[in-house]
């Protein structure tokens, strides 16, 4: 038997981390067996119905490399995968079971349902469709229906003995008949609701191995009264864990609480290597401990029935971690600097220097955990001009003379390696007898616009003597163009203001040129 999986997402809004979960899950089980991976889109939910969702969908399984083998777009023998293209195909089995037997007409308008649910209330009695519409006979429904009265199709669900199924996870699971009520199969405007759809796809699509997430254990029964109204084998179900939130009661994982959107993980950065690792480890773990493994590695260790059902929380922090991982120590230098390419085009940087580019990923990715941090830290190495703030001016007037002395040093500096840069900095801090520290902030700001940077060394050796002038040369004229402090207007402005708000209690006064000495 050739094992077929697949993810039925709705397209109701952001690709969800859900959604990605259960497609690695099913995925993986599929590429172990050698078998195949279907896409299928149940966007038979008008209401909920989001026109840009599938193509973000498929594009987030592309991005993580967990490309279907059949769907929309894709192609496959079972199509269409749309479900809103295959209406005649659910109206056909609805007829089946119309004609057996196994489902009715059923007419009650919603006023009806509503007195209904409103009497069981009243009465205490469990809410839910009490099978009235079957005592409606066969003829009068076809009848009514051939005058155009609205109705949907009911399943007939049996009343005495309980429905079970076989849970690859959890066991047998097992539900009173009484319980599962005659379920809507086909809705009053022709479209399927989503049992019947789901059923008749997975079995038409030839689905071996149903694995989805947790919610739906309680249709599954539902599905299996489906499975034999039809005479079907169903397939074999796994139903996997539901991601928690890291909160104290460890709720299902929510928009509220946490950023369940895909997209928004791709667009800060975070590495599908790093998300894929991340979700494999929800309700999973190699079977050597291993905490870093690669998608290969998953799909060649990967057996459904180790799945281990103890809610799995979605961690922020060790997401984080283990993406700052991929970016220092499993990523080559090159993949790194190619995915991080994209974040400095959008910040309005060209980085056509391939060997700039891989110096600065290599000093900087030890200090980020994203590629979007990577790109933001890399700002000042790809900016034509620094912009010095009030607090960076007032440093680089403080070590003017040593920017002046190192303009000309660096100028006549012949190798640019760490080793020469090293030497000429220490020989420098030696002769004017100042500590290191008192010459490399000055520098550091000079060339960076801030004091939080990588060594120094470091950052004269990959700006290059162009850039590393150019540099010192900007801030020289930065300190010309004096401190915000020494300008007129804006000392008057402070002193009016701070007269005003003198008499303001709590306020802060704003300080005065005199403060700041
Ligand atoms: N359309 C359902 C969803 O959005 C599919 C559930 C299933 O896998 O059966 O999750």
């Amino acid at each position: 038997m050739t094992v077929v999986t697949r993810i039925a997402p709705s397209p109701t809004g952001d690709p969800h981390v859900g959604t990605a979960y259960v497609a690695l899950f099913n995925y993986a089980f599929a590429r172990r067996h050698g078998g195949r991976f279907v896409l299928r889109i149940e966007d038979t939910d008008q209401a909920r119905y989001v026109a840009s969702a599938e193509r973000r969908i498929v594009e987030v399984l592309r991005w993580l490399g967990l490309t279907p083998d059949e769907g929309p777009g894709i192609g496959g023998d079972h199509g269409p995968y749309r479900q809103s293209e295959r209406l005649d195909v659910y109206r056909a089995h609805v007829e089946r079971l119309l004609a057996s037997g196994h489902a009715y007409r059923a007419f009650e308008t919603s006023e009806e349902l509503e007195a209904m649910r409103l009497d069981q209330q009243r009465r205490g009695v469990d809410p839910g469709y009490d099978g009235r519409g079957r005592s409606v006979d066969a003829a009068e429904q076809r009848r009514r229906a051939a005058s155009g009265e609205p109705h949907v199709v009911r399943l007939r669900t049996p009343d005495d003995g309980h429905t079970t199924f076989h849970d690859l996870l959890r066991g047998d699971v097992s539900v009173p008949n009484a319980e599962i009520r005659d379920a809507v199969l086909l809705k009053s405007d022709g479209f399927p609701t989503y049992h019947l759809a789901n059923v008749v796809d997975d079995h038409l699509m030839g689905i071996t191995h149903v694995v989805r997430a947790e919610e739906w254990v309680v249709s599954t029964p539902l599905h299996v009264l489906l499975y034999q109204a039809f005479d079907w084998a169903p397939p074999v179900f796994a139903h996997l864990p539901l991601l928690r939130n890291p909160d104290a009661n460890k709720t299902k994982i929510s928009k509220r609480k946490l950023d369940t959107s895909v997209e928004s993980y791709r667009d800060q950065g975070i590495l599908p290597e790093a998300l894929l690792n991340f979700l494999a480890t929800m309700g999973w773990s190699m079977p050597d401990g291993r905490e870093l493994f690669s998608l290969r590695d998953f799909v060649e260790a990967f057996d459904l029935e180790r799945v281990s059902l103890g809610g799995p929380v979605f961690d922020l922090k060790r997401l984080r971690h283990l993406n700052a991982r991929y970016l220092r120590e499993v990523l080559p230098l090159e993949r790194v600097a190619d995915r991080v390419v994209p974040f400095l085009r959008a910040a309005g940087h060209e980085p056509d220097d391939e060997d700039f580019l891989l110096d600065v990923v290599d000093v900087l990715r030890p200090r980020a955990e994203t590629l979007a941090e990577l790109a933001a830290q890399a700002d000042y190495f790809f900016a034509d001009r620094i912009a010095y703030d009030d607090d960076a001016r007032r440093r680089l007037a403080a070590g003017q003379a040593y920017l002046e002395d190192l303009e000309r040093e660096f100028s006549r500096l012949e190798f640019y390696d760490d080793d020469a840069i090293d030497d000429l900095l220490h020989d420098y801090v030696q002769r004017q007898a100042v500590p290191l520290g008192k010459v490399l902030m000055p520098l550091r700001v000079a060339l960076t616009g801030t004091g939080q940077a990588p060594a120094v060394v470091d950052l004269v050796a990959i700006l290059g003597r162009r850039r590393t002038l150019a540099r010192i040369g900007q801030a020289l004229q930065a300190i010309q163009e004096g401190l915000p402090d020494d300008d007129p207007e804006r000392l008057r402005a402070e002193a009016e203001a701070a007269a005003k708000t003198a008499g303001a209690k709590g306020r802060r006064r704003p300080p005065s040129a005199a403060d700041r000495g």
